[in-house]
């Protein structure tokens, strides 16, 4: 196989097993050399000098050679002098080559003395280590390690020719090879999924040379577009800049190839909690590094690792580029403030564009949601599959684990399972998640259990009193002062559970879930109509998969008491809430095609379907899933009572759409992660719409033509994700505070960016 590099000047790279014996005095005949001159190691002396030397003899022509001792120590100054004494006695004149036949440390330390000896001579790297193989042999970095610090002497000087034998590999030491296995899943992670993959397959011995063929051939694309390392060549350095203070930490115990692994895991976990990299990238970069017995953590805080790469890094000013992946063969470059590195806040200006492309609907959350809390109830081992990861299922995971269950992940999958020494806690912090606090308050009396329950935001202020109060009439108690914590005790009792039906849903799945563990049989009996009633039915749906059965009634529910919930299997379907952003996007701005999505789902968002239908929008079925285009559309009269979660986007479908639009009860969204009511008309007033807030109402005249501006995200992810969709059709909008996507869909922007939408990150307040 043989690679060219189109650097000045270009050269082969020849990639075939036993070449150093076969073939290589030809090759080395046809560089027009009169004498070589090999530079090795004391290690590589021994093990292919000989052949080397006797193929080139066989040309005619006369050979010297010299070893230096083996190890990253012989790389200085001191070891160049000996060697230009050497390439001098030896009368090696311009006109001569040198061949720098070892790992990386003799090619960096030949290259620059064939770089500078006479002002350059002739150099043919011979790479036998597997990271000098892929990596340091071409490109043209040369150099030298100085008292201060490694590689700090040096120049660009590319080789006339670099022939890989990866016959040499055999006599490589594993440690060695993990070297190089380091630098190989870079090139996957950064540019190559193909390559990742086959490493994930374990085929890196068997298909080497396809390996080394593959992370060659991204190196020659990387360094012909910036053969001096200015620009895209940093994408090299993935996972290198915490690698290399894992490295100096370690007083180089952890060697580089291993380092830098750590660095990959690091970097992209970081990613991921900032919306950076798909979730469950460093998860597979982690996994893959364990099949070669590389390293995956370090002994030191994120916070000490980046003052050890920021204390002496080389940057402008007080910004950093940091290499990302946006997924697995994708890299991306992010800059930012070396001082905001810990924080997790940014800012997103979304600028116009077409979006175009498939996306499959993320899995929904509420389903996932009862799923855990029936799979809690359940003895035995469940499997969940298809679950999102968010903050706020993250809660309902710490609710089950407070509660005594094992929790495994695999890929999208759950494990739910009893364990023996799996205690119960006596705290839980709900973080931000309505769902998994209402559930819980109910369940946790039904069990009687005590615990100290917290949580953040907003999660406290939202009125969940009715709820306690009723449950507090059967035995359970609340011991609570303003808002959160709340300390939980009790044992709640069967019977008759009186619930206004117009507040939350929730209170209602919560006690549905509850009572049919009780002894006695109960009733729920709705005070006011039942809102939101689709949430309802899916609750009830989702138990009877998990067993147990309730009755629907003309006062609300009759359930059974000691039902017993039996372990599951249970796949949860795409979410039509999320689904919708990126059907709006595509009658707004786009050809967007949703995959994943259940016609006959139970969620009540599916309406969705039904709204762009009735606004003009044009949404075809697909075999796999519906299809939105871009479309004249016009205003309607909605009511809001059923579908709460829709109205962000909606209202931004409407304040383009022709004419007058009325949204109809939004009492209810006052309640919501913020005061949803007050955010649409705040993002809607700011992008210049003309919109009106009646009593339990709100009023938008459409029209095409938007103000840019600086808008907040109101904490809410779908305030925004709105913001985002409302800008492709937009001349830009800041977002501010768009980390709010990360409490449910921390994957947006990443789709976003893959349909074809543009946008530029601002980390920092
Ligand atoms: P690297 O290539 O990882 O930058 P070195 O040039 O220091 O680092 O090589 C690593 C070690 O492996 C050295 O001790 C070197 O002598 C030894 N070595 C190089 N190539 C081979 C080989 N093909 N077989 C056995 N040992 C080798
Ligand atoms: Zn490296």
């Amino acid at each position: 196989m043989e690679i060219v590099i189109n650097t000045h000047p270009k050269y082969r790279v020849l990639l075939q097993y036993g070449e150093l014996e076969k073939g290589i005095g030809n090759l080395i005949g046809s560089l027009s050399a009169q004498k070589v001159a090999i530079i090795t190691d004391s290690n590589v002396e021994k093990l292919y000098l000989r052949p080397l030397k006797e193929s080139i003899l066989k040309q005619g022509k006369s050979v010297c050679s010299y070893a230096f001792p083996a190890g990253e120590k012989s790389k200085t100054l001191q070891t160049v002098e000996k060697l230009y004494d050497f390439l001098c006695e030896n009368n090696i004149t311009r006109t001569d080559l040198i061949i720098a036949l070892g790992g990386g440390v003799v090619g960096d330390t030949a290259g620059f003395v064939a770089a500078t000896y006479l002002r350059g001579i002739k150099l043919v790297q011979i790479p036998t280590t597997l990271l000098a193989m892929v990596d340091s042999s071409i490109g043209g970095k040369t150099g030298i390690n100085l008292k201060s610090g490694k590689n700090l002497a040096g120049s660009f000087y590319q080789p006339s020719m670099v022939v890989v034998d990866t016959k040499t590999l055999d006599t490589l030491p594993w440690e060695e090879w993990q070297n190089g296995i380091g630098e190989i899943i870079k090139y996957g992670a950064i540019k190559d999924k193909k390559l990742f993959e086959l490493m994930e397959e374990g085929k890196l011995k068997e298909r080497i040379e396809e390996v080394i063929f593959r992370c060659l051939n991204i190196k020659k694309q990387v360094v012909q577009k910036d053969t001096l390392d200015i620009g895209i060549r940093q994408i090299l350095n993935f996972g290198h800049t915490l690698g290399h203070s894992i490295e100096k930490h370690s007083n180089y115990a952890i060697t580089h190839g291993k380092a830098i692994g750590i660095g990959m895991v690091l970097m992209t976990k970081w990613a991921e909690e900032r919306c950076f990299s798909e979730i469950g990238s460093a998860d597979r970069i982690e996994k893959l590094l364990r099949i070669y017995n590389m390293p995956t953590s370090y002994d030191l805080s994120m916070k000490e690792l980046w003052e050890l790469a920021t204390n002496d890094k080389k940057r402008k000013g007080n910004k950093i580029t940091l290499v990302l992946i946006d997924e697995i063969g994708k890299w991306s470059l992010q800059d930012i403030d070396i001082n905001k590195f810990l924080e997790y806040n940014f800012d997103a200006m979304v600028l116009s564009s077409f979006l175009q492309g498939k996306v499959i609907a993320p899995p929904s959350k509420s389903m996932a949601h009862r799923a855990i809390f029936c799979a809690i109830l359940a003895k035995g081992t469940s499997t969940i599959s298809n679950v999102v990861q968010s903050e706020d299922i993250q809660a309902s995971i710490r609710v089950a684990e407070a509660l005594g269950k094992k929790i495994e992940r695999k890929n999208n999958n759950l494990i739910i399972s009893d364990s023996e020494n799996q205690k119960t806690k006596a705290n839980v912090d709900c973080g931000e998640s309505g769902t998994t606090f209402r559930f819980l308050l109910p369940i946790l009396s039904a069990l009687g259990k005590e615990m100290n329950i917290t949580g953040k935001g907003r999660l406290g202020e939202r009125p969940y009193d009715v709820l306690c109060t009723e449950l507090e009439k059967k035995g359970a108690s609340f011991d609570k002062t303003e808002g959160l914590p709340l300390q939980a005790s009790g044992q709640l009792k069967s019977g008759e559970f009186h619930i206004l039906g117009n507040v939350s849903s929730q209170y209602i799945s919560g006690l549905l879930i509850a009572l049919p563990i009780l002894d006695g049989d109960s009733k729920i009996v709705l005070t006011t109509t039942l809102e939101s009633s689709a949430y309802v039915d899916m609750t009830v749906e989702c138990m009877k998969s998990f067993g147990v059965n309730v009755e629907k009634t003309d006062y609300g529910y009759f359930i059974k008491g000691s039902q017993k919930y039996k372990p599951a299997t249970f796949r949860v379907e795409g979410d039509w809430s999320n689904a919708a952003f990126w059907l709006c996007a595509g009658v707004l701005n786009g050809e967007i095609e949703v995959q994943g999505l259940n016609e006959n789902s139970l969620q009540g968002d599916k309406e969705i379907k039904r709204i762009l239908l009735e606004m003009g929008g044009k949404i075809e079925k697909t075999p796999q899933g519906y299809k939105t285009e871009r479309s004249e559309l016009h205003g309607i009269d909605l009511d809001a009572t059923e579908i709460p979660d829709l109205i962000p986007i909606v209202a931004t479908v409407m304040s383009y759409a022709q004419g007058k639009s009325i949204i109809r009860n939004t009492q209810r969204l006052k309640l919501k992660e913020c005061d949803r009511q007050k955010a649409i008309v705040d993002i809607l007033t700011k992008q210049g719409v003309d919109i009106r807030l009646h009593n339990d109402a709100i009023e938008i005249i459409g029209n095409e033509e938007k103000i840019p501006a600086s808008i907040d995200g109101h904490k809410d992810h779908r305030i925004v994700m709105s913001l985002a969709i409302s800008a492709i059709k937009n001349s830009g909008t800041m977002i501010l505070g768009s980390q709010a996507i990360r409490k449910s869909y921390p994957n947006f922007f990443l789709k976003f960016k893959k349909l074809g939408g543009k946008y530029v990150i601002n980390m920092g307040e």
